[in-house]
């Protein structure tokens, strides 16, 4: 008979505001639906605490650690290494131990690039963003290295912007431009994916974007970042245009099943994590 194996694999969050993160709760609820003795710990880690943090992972064997606000640039220092996508951002929001080395990933963008490769494949595709913040940098540098034809990052400050435009000019192929949001901006004609990577609608299911909506076009398809609540007011106003619309809840799930996989090598079922996942946004 086998021995009994009473050790779990460890992985888990570092982040401040650890408590509003549903990570934990999705992936754990992955590690149940196949039957894994693994455990995500969801731990509060100050920035003057993150080395201590990294060094307490290395020694107890961890896995791996997702890492949330503040910690995602601070955070490159004390890894041994960083795949090609989170080298290009300058972030990590998943460290995975590759044979004791932590490598540094970001799953954001590779998340929200799965959701959409579902429905549409970006490459040769001309794409508009609103917001330069972490998510669109996240999303932009995927979308450039799958292949987009173009992107114009929308947004309100072009301080933010400006450095995201500079980066994705200068180290992907895809050309970039920037349009300081104009009230009401008209997305363009012949634009194939328009992209929300603003927090507009976070916690207000009603704010709309400022977009003039006949510019929305059936065919076009519309992706929103928000997860609460991912049924947002601009993926409705999209939808009623006759857009084919992508909410954030596949963003978040997908980055859920790439870390998963990274850390213990097996594909896990997006369906458990997104039950899990509406149970609590639906609470
Ligand atoms: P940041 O704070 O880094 O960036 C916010 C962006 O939103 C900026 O571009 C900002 O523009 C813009 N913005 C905010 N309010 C307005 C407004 N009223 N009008 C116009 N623009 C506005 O946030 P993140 O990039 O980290 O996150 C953005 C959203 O993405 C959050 O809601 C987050 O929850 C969500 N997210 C979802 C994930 C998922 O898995 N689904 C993963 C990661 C994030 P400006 O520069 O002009 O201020």
């Amino acid at each position: 008979m086998a021995a009994r194996d009473f050790t779990s694999e460890l992985v888990g969050s570092f982040s401040e505001g650890s408590n509003g993160n549903p990570t934990v709760a999705m992936i754990e609820a992955a590690f149940r639906h196949h039957g894994l003795n693994w455990r995500y710990i969801n731990c509060e880690v100050p920035p003057e605490k993150l080395a201590d943090a990294v060094r307490g992972a290395r020694a107890l064997g961890w896995k791996g650690f997702n890492l949330s606000i503040p910690h995602k640039v601070e955070v490159i220092q004390y890894l041994d290494g960083l795949g090609e996508s989170a080298a290009i951002m300058g972030a990590v929001n998943c460290a995975v131990n590759r044979n004791g080395k932590l490598i540094g990933e970001n799953t954001d963008g590779k998340g929200f690039l799965k959701s959409l490769m579902e429905v549409v494949d970006p490459k040769g595709k001309r794409i508009v963003m609103f917001g330069a913040g972490g998510a669109a940098r996240a999303i932009g540098v995927e979308l450039a290295l799958a292949g987009a034809k173009s992107l114009t990052i929308v947004n309100r400050s072009a301080l933010r912007a400006e450095p995201l435009v500079k980066l994705l000019n200068e180290k992907t192929k895809t050309p970039t431009e920037l349009v300081v949001w104009p009230q009401p901006y008209r997305v363009p004609e012949g634009t194939d994916i328009v992209v929300n990577a603003t927090s507009i609608g976070l916690a207000n299911g009603n704010q709309p974007l400022d977009v003039d909506l006949s510019t929305l076009r059936p065919g076009m398809v519309v992706a929103d970042v928000i997860v609460d609540p991912p049924d947002t007011r601009f993926l409705r106003d999209a939808k009623a245009q006759g857009c084919t619309v992508i909410d954030g809840l596949g963003m978040l799930i997908n980055q859920g099943v790439i870390g998963v996989k990274y850390w213990t090598r097996i594909d896990a079922d997006p369906a458990a994590m997104r039950t899990e996942l509406e149970a609590i946004f639906a609470s």
